[in-house]
């Protein structure tokens, strides 16, 4: 298998795997626990906490550790919410947000939460001019994810922080893409918020962190044994959060190198494609997007069919946390897309294990693939259906 799908996860790291075992296996204590062995997981823990704050660029005391991003953003928003009560009831999303976001937006409008949706430019890019106009001193948080995962677009946070505190409101990000991807400083984009998640940067799944600038009001989703000062009880996942710890101390060693490889491994994919195939279309940002991101739609052939025509290749259509869903990706359709277009775009993303053999077969797979869609689809009598196909595949 060629796996090109590093944004839905990317393989636990030997490096970070051989650090987790220990806590797998002899030194199982309980971080909370006062004898010897809690005390070397409480270190152990410690030591991943102070390794992210490094990555972060923040001081240990503002990470909560969390079981992964989707966490993270509920934790975000209706933490906030809960923990503020007064006027400012209004809370801006992008559109383009991870369901993660949108669905704790949701749940807190049912509480008295006023939602509003910030449109996207047709690059999937924040408008900044939309935000201007909504911001108010009734606004109480603003949430626009750093890079997106299906498109890998960009958004430029320092520049809504400056806008949003300029009346009063609070900032979270979701960088769950950007982390591992790009180099990060959270002082520098001056967030109040931001989520994280281990298994898209070579850690294991079931952990993430949640950024909690210092005095920043947070009220707890889970309550109980108060670990995470008080913010995110239950007893810590010690090998998680020692594989977060790992897994950030690579990425801050290979961001840079691995932006600069994937990104072009990534355009020669793209370069490719589009020389050897008519009919293929950007979505997202030419220049603003992660290195590691290429969405593409291809004219005339459905994404699911593509992907049934090359089951050596994983990429993805939509993301792969909605593909239960069989509508349309929102991200796409925020842009502009029709529900056509939408349904003809596949996201590749690469990672570090990528190798430009395997760009090479992807190309010559996917070409094969949207050539025998567009030829069965322009030859209606012998197309094969969508439930032959998925049928095929299971
Ligand atoms: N936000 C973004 C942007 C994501 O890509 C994902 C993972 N698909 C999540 C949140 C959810 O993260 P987790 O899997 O850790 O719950």
């Amino acid at each position: 298998m060629i796996y090109l799908d590093f944004n839905a996860t990317t393989p636990v790291d030997e490096q970070v795997l051989e650090a987790m075992l220990p806590f797998l296996r002899g030194e199982f204590g309980n971080a909370s626990s006062d004898h010897a062995a809690g005390g070397r997981a409480a270190i152990a823990v410690d030591a991943a906490r102070n390794q992210l704050a490094g990555l972060l660029g923040c001081s240990a005391g503002e990470v909560v550790f969390t079981s992964g991003a989707t966490e993270a953003n509920n934790l975000a928003l209706k933490g906030l919410f809960d923990a503020c009560p007064g006027d400012r009831r209004r809370v801006l999303v992008s559109a383009t947000e991870h369901k993660a976001v949108l669905g704790a937006a949701e749940s807190i409008a049912s509480k008295g939460a006023e939602i509003e949706i910030l449109p996207v430019d047709k690059y999937g890019t924040i408008e900044l001019s939309a935000l201007a106009e909504l911001l108010g001193p009734d606004v109480l948080v603003v949430s626009v994810m750093a890079a997106n995962n299906e498109t890998g677009t960009l958004n430029p946070i320092s520049r809504i922080v400056s806008m949003a505190t300029e009346c009063g409101a609070f900032v979270h990000t979701d960088a769950t893409q950007w982390i591992g991807r790009l180099p990060v400083d959270v002082r520098d984009w001056g967030v109040d918020l931001l989520s994280l998640s281990a298994h898209k940067f070579y850690g294991p799944k079931g952990v993430g962190a949640l950024y909690v600038r210092r005095r920043t009001p947070l009220a707890p989703l889970i309550h109980g044994g108060e670990q995470e000062r008080g913010m995110r009880s239950g007893t810590l996942n010690v090998p998680g959060i020692v594989g977060l710890g790992e897994a950030t101390a690579l990425a801050a060693e290979m961001v840079s190198a691995d932006a600069e490889r994937l990104a072009v491994l990534r355009d020669r994919l793209h370069g490719q494609l589009a020389r050897r195939l008519d009919g293929v279309v950007l979505n997202g940002h030419p220049t603003e997007r992660l290195p590691n991101t290429v969405n593409l739609r291809f004219e005339g052939a459905d994404a699911d069919a593509v992907m049934v025509n090359m089951p050596e290749v994983a990429v993805s259509s939509g993301s792969a946390c909605t593909s239960a869903v069989p509508a349309p990706s929102h991200v796409l359709v925020a842009m502009g897309l029709d529900h056509d277009a939408a349904d003809e775009s596949l996201r590749f993303s690469l990672g570090r294990p990528t190798t430009e053999e395997e760009i090479e077969v992807a190309v010559d797979k996917v070409v094969r693939a949207v050539e025998a869609v567009r030829s069965a689809a322009s030859t209606p009598d012998s197309a094969p259906t969508m439930a032959n196909l998925s049928r095929g595949l299971r």
